[in-house]
């Protein structure tokens, strides 16, 4: 049986400075009494994802939040991977929101990443496989250098148009596995028992907490 180092309360960054994931982790470790403090909201630097695996940028941002806040930092590495599109954006999910790609103005914009997955779909014909899933890898990483990690998945399929006003990022084109509705449709709380960073929150909490 694996060991884990426990998480001692006290004080936890959240190693992100997107306010999506942010608002979720939060939501996720609220049950637990931990009431984190977000790198965004210590200024500390965002550091470039250089990784070339969800593993390997996870440990890069939760490494750096730990050493530059002295705490315990929870960091998030996540993205969508298509099986037609041989798992791709996976690790560059957020780089294909990137604005500068399409149009010369820095900024994300999802709504464009959205579509550049369904148009390299519709390339593929009306019979291409829209199977995806969400992966979430969450590091904890301590300042003296230790860190664990924990991996989580949510299976699903691909929808277009987007649909829905809640969650973030690609949430509006992703239905989970027994579902009709997308995971910017359904209750926060549902998403919260069912995503990928639910998944590897359970293995989380079942480790260090
Ligand atoms: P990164 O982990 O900072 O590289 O960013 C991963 C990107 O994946 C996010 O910016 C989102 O676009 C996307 N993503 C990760 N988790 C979710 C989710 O729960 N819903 C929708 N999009 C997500």
């Amino acid at each position: 049986m694996t060991t884990f180092r426990k998480l001692a309360p006290g004080k936890l960054v959240i190693a992100s400075h997107n306010a999506g994931k942010v608002r979720e982790i939060r939501a996720l470790l609220e049950p637990y009494g931990i009431n984190p403090v977000s790198a965004g909201d210590l200024g500390l630097p965002e550091p470039e994802e250089t990784g070339t695996s969800f593993r390997e940028n996870a440990l890069l941002k939760a490494h750096a939040s730990a050493a530059s806040s002295g705490l315990p930092a929870l960091a998030d590495d996540s993205g969508l991977c298509v099986d037609a599109l041989g798992g791709r954006p996976g690790v560059y999910t957020a780089d294909w929101a990137e604005r500068q790609w399409f149009e010369g103005n820095p900024g994300r914009d999802w709504y464009l990443a959205m579509g550049k997955v369904e148009g390299l779909l519709a390339e593929q014909g009306p019979g291409v496989d829209r199977s995806a899933c969400f992966v979430c890898t969450l590091a904890l990483a301590w300042p003296d250098g230790h860190a664990e990690v924990f991996e989580g998945r949510a299976d699903g399929s691909l929808t277009w148009p987007p649909r829905g006003k809640l969650g973030f990022g690609y949430d509006p084109v992703f239905v989970p596995v027994g579902n009709v509705l997308t995971f910017a449709e359904i209750d926060p709380a549902e998403k919260h028992r069912i995503s990928h960073r639910a998944d590897a929150f359970a293995k989380l909490v079942a480790g260090v907490l």
